[in-house]
């Protein structure tokens, strides 16, 4: 669960690392592109520009020499027009040609350099193709023989006449192109740059295009895009790989403390060992070290909480002097013992046992020799009792015995046997010998009885005979006579 979503957590921040990134990439490399193709577009616009400048003192130059120069490259024209006005492309049976008006002598003359010548220049000097072409409109305007002579050599597409190309893949670029622009696909581009071609009197009635491969530009730039796109997605994918790898270690030990705390809340406190390590510790490991501190406080703390249990629960039931069940453990015991008693007619015996004269022996040795005799009786009366025979401490020196499934008769042997045993087992105290002597009295269960309180007044008035008569002796209680007695 907590991996899953670690993972997909480390899926996004590649993604966010790595998409922006190539954008970014992108971006930058759009604009540098940009300007590059300005940088060219440029070159390509001034070069043309100061060709027609430094051509246009190759006039004056010609006109001084009064044109003797390669057939085609000059024309002089006589024209009946008014002589000066700005440089300015002329159709003529020849060619196109770029030029002025001027005198020689009393006449004007258009003195002209061939276009075509010129634009060589250009494709020497930028590496530029070139094609022009004329509106067809403004061809058909020339008479007819003028035109046979003109378009000879000239390719003809929708409504122009293409003229001058060296290469025919020029011929697929779009015409009407205004300013630039650049065309083609994938890393065959071509930069066009257009100049339009205007009569003196301003009609435009063609465009020049100078058509530059820039493939070499692109491709370029697009490998190196290419490259730091592919470095950065590696860079993302490694990094986001890292921090999957890293995060796997942390996974791991919070699962751990996940289980330890999972132990804790069912309360299992067996397994739980102090931490170890000898790495340097990190915030995990100090939690972890909080969490098995506090579990074995915890664990502690419950072993504790048993051990008093126990302790309270056996203060409760036992005589802490004498070890013996105390007064509560008897009742509790016997009630139910008198009832099965009851029901089924079993076989039920009482005694009562009172150390004699127990305050003379406190008085004569004092307190704590009174207890060491409590403890030593106690000691004896377990020796002689059975197993399966309820005996407890009633209250001062008083102990009761019940007898499950046990006479009268067997009962009176029992009492006597205690009585017996107690007598000869005198008391050693700081060197002194304290003789030690019960009275015990004795009752059976019989029909009529309601509870074990019954038993036990009969079994007091037995022992109050037996101290009635002299004491160290066993009275049995009967119901017909006042008592028998026995020794
Ligand atoms: P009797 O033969 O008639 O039974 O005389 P007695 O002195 O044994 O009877 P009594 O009931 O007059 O005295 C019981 C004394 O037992 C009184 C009390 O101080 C003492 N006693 C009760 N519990 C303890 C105890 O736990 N330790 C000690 N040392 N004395 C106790
Ligand atoms: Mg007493
Ligand atoms: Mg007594």
């Amino acid at each position: 669960m907590l991996k899953r979503r670690i993972l997909i957590r480390v899926i996004l921040s590649f993604l966010i690392t790595f998409f922006p990134t190539a954008f970014l990439i992108h971006f930058v490399f759009q604009r540098i592109g940009e300007e590059a193709l300005i940088k060219e577009r440029d070159i390509l616009y001034n070069n043309f520009k100061t060709l027609l400048k430094h051509k246009e003192s190759d006039l004056e130059l010609a006109k001084s020499k009064i044109i003797q120069s390669k057939d085609d490259y000059y024309i002089w024209l006589r024209v009946d027009e008014e002589c000066g006005g700005i440089a300015h492309y002329r159709i003529t049976d020849r060619g196109l040609y770029y030029g002025k008006k001027i005198f020689l002598g009393e006449q004007c003359y258009f003195l002209g350099i061939n276009f075509k010548e010129l634009l060589e220049f250009i494709k020497e000097l930028s590496h530029a193709e070139w094609l022009f072409y004329y509106d067809r409109t403004y061809i058909d305007r020339f008479p007819q023989e003028f035109l046979d002579i003109f378009v000879k050599d000239k390719l003809f597409k929708n409504d122009v006449v293409i003229a001058g190309f060296s290469d025919e893949s020029v011929l697929n670029v779009p015409f009407k192109v205004s300013g630039y622009l650049v065309y083609g696909s994938g890393f065959k581009k071509s930069l066009l740059v257009e100049f339009p071609l205007f009569e003196e009197n301003g009609y435009q009635f063609g465009q020049v295009l100078l058509v530059k491969d820039i493939s070499p530009i692109y491709a370029n730039f697009y490998t190196l895009m290419g490259v730091l796109v592919a470095y950065s997605f590696v860079l993302s994918l490694l990094s986001s790989f890292l921090l999957y790898k890293f995060s796997g270690d942390l996974i791991a030990r919070i699962i751990k403390l996940q289980e330890f705390s999972n132990r804790i809340k069912m309360g299992d406190f067996s397994k739980i060992e102090p931490f170890e390590t000898s790495k340097k510790m990190d915030e995990l490991d100090h939690l972890r070290n909080s969490f098995i501190d506090a579990a074995i406080t915890i664990g502690n703390l419950l072993s504790e909480l048993e051990a008093k249990n126990k302790q309270l629960q056996e203060l409760a039931y036992y005589d802490s002097l004498t070890g013996l069940p105390n007064r509560r453990f008897f009742f509790e015991h016997a009630n139910l013992i008198f009832e099965e008693a009851k029901r089924y007619g079993k076989k039920l015996s009482l005694l009562i046992i009172d150390i004699d004269h127990f305050k003379k022996i406190n008085d004569a040795y004092g307190h704590d020799a009174g207890d060491i005799v409590l403890k030593v009786f106690a000691d004896v009366l377990k020796g002689v009792v059975r197993q399966s025979d309820i005996c407890a401490r009633m209250g001062g020196e008083e102990f009761a015995v019940l007898l499950p499934n046990t006479g009268l008769d067997e009962a009176r042997v029992l009492a006597e046997r205690i009585r017996s045993a107690v007598a000869s087992r005198p008391v050693e105290y700081d060197h002194k010998v304290i003789l030690v002597t019960t009275s015990i009295g004795v009752s059976e269960f019989r029909s009529g009885m309601e509870s074990i309180d019954d038993l036990i007044k009969e079994a007091d008035i037995a022992l109050y005979r037996a101290k009635e008569g002299g004491r160290n002796r066993v009275e049995v209680f009967t119901p017909d006579k006042t008592g028998e007695s026995q020794t």
